[in-house]
């Protein structure tokens, strides 16, 4: 039986392989393996390819967003905002460092934050907000950036989804996701859209005293060798994964090219089915399509999950738990029915497979079997 899996790292990995395996063999013949050429080499060419001024490389994603909050020194109790529709990753630091975690809702139809919901949630305590570009496209960052600037709030981007997509600003300049806010932050885990074989993550900003003091908290709060100014974390990106991130990133926009494509097919394929809700892309952003997300109605998620199962079709659910609903993040503040977008999305939210190495042949496969099931 054909094996459609969410993503295929074995058949990208195939086409780069001369590349990446010289790049690995050259590291382990002369022992680089922490902040060797190759983390510089990596830093440069994606500070170039996103158009920003600093990119600090660092161990994952999640850390990335933790020293984003440890650099602008927020205190406990200070809230930041974020969206109930997300992956835990990005609420779990706000927790971890003792901020408090304000929830607000998504739009229906892009499942990113609500700028206007936003708006009803800042308290004289709110310190940052941090948009998600969930999925692969750019929240309303126009919207943002003008809430906080009118109440002097830190953006802090989550761009782990939505690197390479680009944002038009209502003025027509146009900006790569993560570059917009104070702070961007990323995540290169395998199956991310530029993802290495391992853990990685970088932080992005154009600022120089940001980045200057990002740069001490992931080197354990150093300033000069071994004199300690700050409480720091140990969050390096291997000089191994940063080679591999080199070569991948020549090949981002045409990754996106591929996932675009998949999306399209799907897109096309689905409209003939009232019950299938195709995502909608916003007009200010392209859509990298980190992963294809669309809406269900009156359809058996399970059902459907095991029917594709059966014909060895892989799909999932991003995310069938609300934030507020999880059970480490239960909160008096917060019940059922706050955020009704995302506890709907959470019930009809379906995942289909989605990479760059998908034939047409493949993709027909699989939207006759969904097809199958749901007329
Ligand atoms: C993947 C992801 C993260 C965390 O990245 P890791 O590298 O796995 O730590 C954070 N936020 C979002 C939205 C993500 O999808």
């Amino acid at each position: 039986m054909k094996q459609v899996p969410m993503v295929d790292l074995i058949g990208q990995y195939n086409k780069i392989k001369p590349e990446v395996d010289a790049a690995i063999a050259e590291i382990l013949t002369n022992a680089s393996y922490i902040n060797g050429p190759a983390v510089k080499k990596f830093q440069a060419n994606l500070e170039s390819y996103l158009g920003i001024k600093h990119v600090i490389p660092c161990a994952n994603g999640t850390d990335a967003l933790q020293v984003a909050m440890m650099a602008l020194n927020l205190q406990p109790g200070d809230e930041v905002i974020t969206t109930s529709f997300t992956f835990i990753a990005t609420a779990e630091v706000i927790a971890l460092l003792h901020l408090t975690p304000v929830l607000v809702d998504v739009l229906p139809d892009t499942y990113n934050i609500d700028p206007a919901a936003i708006e009803r949630a800042i308290t004289p305590k709110t310190k940052a907000i941090v948009p998600v570009h969930l999925f692969g496209q750019c929240s309303d960052m126009d919207a943002v950036m003008e809430i906080a600037k009118k109440h002097n709030l830190y953006v802090i981007e989550d761009n782990a989804q939505a690197i390479g997509a680009d944002y038009r600003s209502k003025d027509g300049s146009v900006k790569k996701a993560g570059t917009i806010g104070h702070i961007g932050c990323t995540s290169f885990f395998p199956s991310k859209n530029l993802g290495c074989y391992g853990d990685g993550g970088a932080i992005f900003t154009n600022d120089d005293a940001l980045a200057a003091q990002m740069r001490v908290v992931v080197n354990h709060g150093m300033t000069v060798r071994y004199y300690h100014d700050y409480v720091g974390v140990n969050s390096r990106l291997d000089t191994i994964q940063a080679a591999i991130l080199d070569i991948k990133l020549k090949h981002l926009d045409g990754y996106a090219e591929a996932r675009r494509f998949v999306a399209k097919f799907y897109n096309d394929a689905f409209s003939v089915s009232e019950k299938l809700i195709t995502p909608v892309t916003s007009s200010f952003t392209s859509h990298v399509f980190h992963q294809y997300a669309f809406v269900t109605k009156g359809v058996d998620r399970q059902k459907l999950m095991d029917h594709l199962q059966s014909k060895g079709i892989s799909s999932a659910i991003y995310y069938p738990v609300p934030l507020h609903e999880q059970k480490a993040y239960l909160d008096p503040r917060y019940k059922t029915g706050d955020f009704p977008v995302t506890e709907e999305l959470c019930k009809n939210i379906f995942s289909l497979p989605i990479h760059t190495e998908f034939d047409v042949e493949t993709l027909q496969y699989v939207v006759d079997a969904v097809l199958e099931f749901v007329k």
